[in-house]
């Protein structure tokens, strides 16, 4: 059964109309591929380029700054057969999950990070692309200025309280098809100021995102904490016994118990939907049976 949530990131309320139409684009975009009859794989990736591409998330174009006020963007992609592929700190390309697929299609290796990633992406011919934004460029500046008074955070303890004010505007999807194959997609600029060459979870395959015969899941929000849970892999475990809604509920309640800002969506082998989130607000669309649900 044809079935697409999508999310676009755990975090605060702030524009929370550009997130809305964000998914909404995004799930129907991914649903459409379905619905010709295409792969769980392709629907993933349309839907995570859609979500890319708006200036709203922070992945791809108007993703958030490193503390050097630079992008350095991680994306993945993991099918329930186990082929998974991922970047890491890959800057100035403007679709990473399009670089994360041909890692896990064209090549013997999971994850290419940096300089060597961005190698492989000009041999795959893909044009160089300057991510930032004004209104990037505008959100470094003012929780730049923050840094500079010289608070702490919640995500990292040494930089100031911009978190408060900080979206996780990064995305995922996952996607079953009509043979009831999943795939399953991650994309961020991580969290705005984090330090040059930090990796976070989103290309992690069992912390931030997961998929085997169980089902699938991808997961948003503090990339540390989530990595130190193996949060993905301890939803899709779990959905061998239990639905989705059951598993990300059981990951989320461990991830509270350990004050972990994050949120999860999933699919199972049923094509049974699941999401939540330990935060104000993750806006989700899901297409299940033909009828389109929006949830924050
Ligand atoms: N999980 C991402 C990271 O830590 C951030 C996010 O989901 O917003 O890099």
């Amino acid at each position: 059964m044809e079935t697409i949530i999508v999310h676009c990131g755990a975090g605060t309320l702030r524009d929370m109309g550009g997130r809305k139409a964000a998914v909404i684009d995004s799930v129907e975009a991914g649903y459409a591929v379905l619905e010709r009859g295409g792969s769980a794989l392709d629907a993933a990736i349309q839907a995570t380029i859609i979500l890319e591409d708006s200036p709203y998330s922070n992945a791809g174009r108007g993703s958030g700054l490193n503390l050097e006020g630079e992008v350095e963007m991680d994306a993945s992609i993991m099918t329930d057969d186990l082929r998974c592929g991922a970047v890491a700190c890959i800057k100035n390309i403007r679709n990473p999950i399009i670089v994360a697929r041909y890692v896990m299609e064209e090549t013997d290796h999971v994850i290419l990070a940096g300089k060597g990633a961005q190698r492989f992406a000009k041999i795959l011919g893909i044009k160089r692309y300057n991510p930032i934004t004004a209104r990037s460029k505008e959100l470094y500046n003012k929780f730049l200025k923050k840094v500079k008074q010289g608070k702490g955070t919640q995500y990292f303890p040494h930089l100031p309280d911009y978190i408060k004010h900080y979206n996780a505007d990064t995305v995922g999807a996952i996607a079953m098809d009509c043979k009831g194959r999943i795939a399953v997609t991650n994309s961020t600029a991580g969290i705005m100021l984090k330090l040059p060459g930090r990796v976070g979870d989103t290309p992690v395959f069992g912390a931030g995102l997961f998929a085997d015969r169980a089902g699938g899941v991808s997961a948003t929000g503090h990339g540390e904490g989530i990595i130190r849970l193996c949060l993905s892999k301890v939803a899709v475990d779990s959905m061998k016994t239990n639905t989705a809604q059951q598993s990300v509920s059981y990951a989320i309640r461990k991830a509270k118990k350990h004050k972990i800002r994050c949120g999860l969506i999933a699919i199972d082998r049923r094509g049974r939907i699941g999401s939540a989130h330990t935060v104000d607000a993750m806006p989700t669309a899901y297409i299940t049976k033909g009828t389109l649900t929006y949830k924050e």
